[in-house]
């Protein structure tokens, strides 16, 4: 019998972020002792005030409802809020605000609503492992841009205007980047506007998820350009910034046409996201700010130590991540070489290797369009990062 699966799912790869972390986890509850690196999640508790909200949102009980599609009018309105004050982005209404289960759902919405079969998508790469099997799924072609590890990953305006076609509808970036931890600068995102500007029918998706964790200090909008607005759709959340992962709430800030695209797709897929959720949400975005200041100084602060312990080993290359929690570093010096029994042909290997002999979760540099690379979370304890950092450098040392 042929598969009852539809080719849609069929022709769909894994998570590879997801797929790792059940691995370690089942590792792990068979008593093996696994330091987690592999998945790109707080490892702090969603602070004590939006705890609070939740609890205060169910004694009220007026959440248990249906909410409207596009998220609550108030949680709509803080966050367009939000983008006029913070991220300059003065054209946004609360009409341009979509708020959806999670950024990932936010994502997928968007290239639901824009791609026809054959439409090209051009992600910038590395990229986050989700963009490409969403926009295959949605009936377009993934074409990539690649960063190298000399430019920190960023590919270029100039590479852009290149990879154009006829076809392209829209382009893609995360920054700061999910896998690399780069920040794109206000000139370089300009760049990257005035090749959008240029044509017609072409939307950017500015993911900036991250971006209460940038240790340039400087966070920059590309929908706060002139002329940008109308052309870009900017995905954020509340997952990162703020350690609610589990709670599922992100949005988008689209224009008028494209926001009411989205609300339609979501009114017949899912309905508006989780009550409660969303009351959490509006006090993670209107209320106190310092936890979320906090925990990026913590990042900030296991970067270098992550930092100063990779640079020891003798055969890791690595950018300084600007953002983000993650490092990428490139691994190739390590192929070709073996030891325990394991042959280290490429990343995907290498990850295997380090898991079973050092115990250390990572994820392929391959699931995100560079094969040469791994990417490690260092959202995790000072103490559980040093001691990964450890069992690293001792197994990587002993591949010959
Ligand atoms: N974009 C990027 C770049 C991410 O790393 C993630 C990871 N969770 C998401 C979007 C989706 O976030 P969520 O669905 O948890 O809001
Ligand atoms: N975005 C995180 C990561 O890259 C969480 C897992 C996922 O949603 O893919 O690890």
């Amino acid at each position: 019998m042929n598969s009852i699966l539809s080719d849609r799912i069929l022709n769909m790869e894994e998570s590879a972020t997801l797929a790792m972390a059940k691995k370690a986890r089942e590792l792990k509850s068979q008593g093996i002792d696994i330091i987690g690196l592999s998945l790109g999640e707080p490892d702090f508790k969603t602070p004590k005030h939006i705890q609070e909200a939740a609890k205060a949102a169910i004694d009220e009980g007026k959440y248990f409802s249906y909410p409207p599609v596009a998220g609550y009018q108030d949680l709509r309105e803080a966050i367009a809020k939000k983008l006029r004050e913070e991220n300059n982005i003065s054209e946004a209404k609360a009409e341009n605000i979509v708020v959806s289960t999670g950024a990932k759902h936010s994502i997928a919405n968007t290239f639901m609503c824009l791609i026809n079969e054959g439409d090209e998508v051009v992600i910038f790469s590395p990229y986050w492992v989700s963009y490409a099997e969403i926009i295959k799924l949605a009936g377009g072609v993934p074409v990539l841009i690649e960063g190298t590890l000399e430019n920190n990953f960023k590919a270029t305006a100039e590479q852009l205007e290149a990879a154009l076609t006829d076809k392209t509808k829209a382009i893609i970036y995360s920054s700061p980047c999910n896998p690399t931890g780069s920040v794109f600068s206000q000139s370089e995102l300009e760049a990257i506007a005035e090749v959008v500007k240029k044509r017609e029918n072409l939307v950017v998706i500015a993911d900036e998820i991250y971006e209460l964790i940038n240790f340039t200090g400087k966070n920059f909008s590309i929908a706060s350009l002139p002329g940008m607005f109308e052309r870009t759709i900017t995905v954020n959340g509340f997952s990162k910034g703020y350690a609610m992962t589990g709670w599922r709430v992100g949005y988008i800030c689209a224009p008028l046409a494209i926001a009411k695209a989205v609300e339609k797709i979501q009114g017949q897929f899912t309905s508006g996201g989780t009550g409660i959720a969303q009351r959490a949400a509006l006090a993670g975005i209107a209320g106190d700010q310092q936890p979320s200041k906090d925990m990026a100084d913590a990042y900030f602060k296991r970067r270098a130590i992550v930092l100063e312990l990779l640079q020891e080993i003798p055969g890791i290359k690595t950018h300084i991540p600007e953002g983000a929690f993650y490092f990428f570093p490139d691994v190739t010096a390590f192929f070709g070489k073996s030891a325990h029994g394991h042959t280290v042909k490429d990343a995907d290997d290498l990850c295997l290797y380090l898991l079973d002999i050092a115990n250390v979760s990572l994820v392929t540099g391959a699931a995100f369009g560079a094969p040469n690379c791994v990417r490690l979370s260092y959202a995790a304890s000072e103490e559980e990062l040093v001691e990964a950092m450890k069992r690293i450098k001792k197994a990587l040392g002993e591949l010959a």
